[in-house]
């Protein structure tokens, strides 16, 4: 047997071997169960191209439906309805979820099965808000909507985005197996104006050690937001899980 054969075998059952541990740590171990994302873009680069988005595509979006809804020509009309500005608001807010997760992962090709689903719950929750809004439309005289507040009020849903933009890169680029406790603009009393972001140190990767800084922009006093900055200084994962007192630091 030449060397070059014991060499080769060799490689081969190291091979099977790193597999079987690979196997093995994906099943019982404490190894991150996603798969991680290092070369996504980080969280203040990917919300700026968020933004850029929100006012390339989601604030004409906005013009235009509200441009429709209040003009006079329209009232009593299918395209004067607050049910019709519900349901195209719902699908600007489709197109800006999806949107953010391809920027915050690095491509449409990369985005997962979990992080659409994630959309589509958020979808579904800001639609029922928009409901709630549609009856307040509805109940008050047409002569009485501003165009101008209702735009305004609009584009402060787009700021959701950042919610779903703080998991991606907290959890699934960083391709951990636990998620934080709440997100910015996440059950806050300062709702989608939060300014707030996580910022995430590792400390051992393979053990599941993190920790876990709430940040906040200067300008902000939400009370909920104070209270996660002092109670997540920082919020240390050990071994992939954490615990954490949630009183005061989400919204009732
Ligand atoms: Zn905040």
């Amino acid at each position: 047997m030449s060397e070059t054969t014991i060499e080769s075998g060799d490689a081969a059952v190291k091979g099977v071997l790193d597999k079987i541990r690979q196997l093995a740590s994906r099943v019982f171990g404490r190894q991150p169960s996603r798969q991680a994302r290092p070369d996504a873009p980080t969280g203040p680069e990917a919300w700026q191209k968020t933004s850029a988005y929100i006012q390339r595509s989601f604030r004409p979006g906005v013009e235009k439906i509200v441009g429709e809804m209040t003009d006079p020509a329209n009232k009593g009309t299918f395209e004067g309805s607050p049910a019709r500005f519900v349901d195209v608001m719902t699908g600007l807010l489709k197109n800006l979820y999806l949107t953010t997760l391809a920027i915050g992962a690095g491509g449409m090709d990369r985005v997962t099965r979990e992080e659409i689903r994630r959309a589509d719950r958020m979808v579904a929750e800001q639609r029922r808000y928009l409901i709630r809004w549609q009856t307040q439309l509805e109940r008050t005289p047409r002569e009485r909507w501003s165009a101008g507040q209702i735009i305004t009020r609009a584009m402060m849903y787009a700021e959701s985005a950042k919610a779903l933009l703080s998991w991606q890169a907290t959890s699934v680029n960083v391709g951990v197996s636990f998620e934080l406790p709440f997100q910015p603009a996440d059950r806050t009393d300062c709702y989608n104006n939060c300014k707030c972001h996580w910022e995430v140190k590792v400390i051992d990767a393979e053990k599941g050690d993190y920790d876990c800084y709430w940040r906040m922009a200067p300008a902000e006093h939400c009370e909920i937001c104070i209270n996660r900055a002092k109670a997540c200084n920082p919020l240390q994962i050990r071994g992939g899980t954490y615990t954490l007192d949630m009183r005061g630091l989400i919204r009732k």
